[in-house]
């Protein structure tokens, strides 16, 4: 289970200003296949999981909805 679970789910329009190329953590590109053109299922993400605590350090309104960076996600597998 990655971030894209949930993204076509739920639009909440008062998060309307995030960039969902853009890693939540760290505000670099994260490289996600859905903002490439891509289908989300063959980004990394998808096949990644990442721990609460990751996810509790990503904006509440990003959290399902972005992807992390390689690096993050790294980070985060460190945790
Ligand atoms: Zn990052």
């Amino acid at each position: 289970m990655g971030v894209h679970t949930s993204k076509n789910d739920r639009k909440q329009p008062d998060a309307g200003n995030f960039d969902p190329s853009v890693c939540p953590l760290c505000g670099k590109a994260n490289g996600c296949a859905a903002t490439a053109g891509r289908p989300p299922e063959t980004c990394w993400c998808s096949r990644a999981t990442f721990s609460e605590k990751t996810l509790s350090r990503i904006p509440p309104e990003l959290r399902m909805r972005a992807c992390l960076c390689g690096e993050c996600a790294d980070r985060a597998s460190t945790d």
